[in-house]
């Protein structure tokens, strides 16, 4: 039997384990926020990688943000080293899940397993690729006992809150560096024969405009801060809106409408707060003297954050040059850097000639319109050679009635375990 045979062989042999270990992952409510179970979920997966020769941390991001002594954050990293030296491949995937939301028909920490899928809130997002990779690893480690160099697998908390409790923390304590790990995978769920290159690049920032508080009944004696902001909206409409819509990316983001820079307005608050549910009475009459938008801007390869902000400004001048009184601030709140792995990296050529193997067709190449994990490997890591690769459909996750195919997670861990095999065995 060849490698790669003996390879698929080990992961057929591990379905029932491949299935029960994505039940008992989505059985641990580790539900962010606040960042349940994390603790349990952690020491779930050291003891299981520990029999299998891996060494084990658990490391806990301590002054992180949300890390508090109710809800710790805790990170596991297990390390098996080979028989000689060699490169290492990491597999990381977040542990966290997001809420879960109305409209679910089984139990949502049940992983009920129905119709060939494992079903319950994290299935696809991403404990099935968490538990398609420990396979895959479990199955190499069995089918080439005499490797080179080393494997990791890493569980980190709070990926659907920026990372900044797992990826982030441990990027910044050169766990990513690239003396450390050279291949990264990141199982997040994009379909088996996807391979995700990267991300697109995001700025958040509040604008404000302000205005004079008067009475309702006579606004003249006032400056409305809802008007200036209309005019903001208006501009945004006119002129924006189009520029955006022309620029177009060489980068392959799926879904296609995200292959132009886009702009949402995620909220916009002005005037009198809003009362509590059980306040009776009317509001009271009053120009607004502050309104406040918080714009969502997602941006491409070929762009520049400093323009991307420009262009914001010029636009807030614009109308400050038609409007006398019109005064304005722009808070940044958050940005991330796009970033994308090149086609000729070595764990794309090897994931793609892995997955020619398996399913006997070439790989879709993709990027996400929104990011993950992968920018703190990038930035802070400062090691470019890392893909999302895994299975389940984007379009179940933080959906009710999640689930993950059983044959999906079968396939794509016997892409990983080839992926082991072609540059560690
Ligand atoms: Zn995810």
């Amino acid at each position: 039997m060849d490698r790669d045979a003996r390879l698929a062989a080990e992961v057929d042999a591990r379905r029932d384990s491949l299935v029960r270990l994505t039940q008992d992952l989505i059985r641990i409510p580790t539900l962010n926020p606040p960042g349940r179970c994390y603790l349990e979920i952690c020491e779930y997966l050291a003891e299981r990688l520990a029999k299998a020769g891996f060494a084990v941390e658990l490391i806990r991001a301590e002054g992180a943000p949300a890390d508090s002594a109710k809800h710790p954050r805790w990170n596991v990293v297990a390390r098996r080293e080979g028989a000689a030296p060699g490169d290492c491949v990491h597999f990381n995937s977040h542990h966290d899940v997001v809420e879960v939301g109305h409209g679910w028909t089984v139990d949502p920490f049940g992983g009920e397993v129905r119709g060939g899928r494992v079903y319950g809130r994290g299935a696809c997002d991403m404990k099935g690729g968490l538990a398609a990779s420990v396979i895959a690893a479990e199955a190499f480690l069995a089918a080439c006992p005499g490797f080179r160099g080393a494997v990791e697998i890493s569980a980190t908390a709070d990926e659907e809150s920026g990372g900044y409790g797992g990826v982030a923390y441990l990027a910044e304590r050169g766990r990513f560096s690239p003396e450390r790990v050279q291949h990264v995978i990141i199982p997040e769920p994009l379909n088996k024969d996807r391979i995700c290159l990267g991300h697109r690049g995001v700025w958040w920032a509040e604008i404000e405009t302000k205005g004079r508080i008067a009475h309702g009944s006579m606004p003249f004696l006032g400056d409305s801060a809802i008007r200036h902001m209309g005019a903001v909206l208006e501009e945004m409409e006119r002129t924006l809106y189009p520029l955006l819509a022309g620029k177009r990316t060489a980068m392959p983001v799926v879904p296609e409408g995200a292959r132009q820079s886009t702009l949402n307005v995620n909220s916009i608050h002005g005037g009198e707060a809003e009362q509590d549910a059980d306040y009776t009475g009317l509001p009271a009459p009053c120009v607004a003297d502050r309104c406040r938008i918080v714009i969502d801007r997602r941006f491409l390869i070929e762009e520049d954050i400093a323009e991307v902000k420009r262009e914001v400004t010029a636009l807030l001048e614009r109308v400050k040059a038609q409007r006398p009184s019109f005064a304005y601030e722009v808070r940044d709140l958050f940005e991330v850097q796009p970033t994308m792995t090149a086609e000729d990296a070595p764990i794309v050529r090897t994931t793609a000639a892995a997955i020619e193997r398996v399913l006997a067709r070439r790989p879709d190449y993709v990027v996400s319109p929104g990011t993950y994990d992968q920018k703190h490997i990038d930035r802070i890591g400062r090691l470019s050679n890392c893909i999302a690769y895994g299975p389940g459909i984007l379009d179940l996750a933080h959906q009710p009635d999640e689930w993950v195919g059983i044959d999906d997670m079968a396939d794509s861990a016997k892409v990983m375990a080839m992926v082991l095999g072609d540059l560690l065995a």
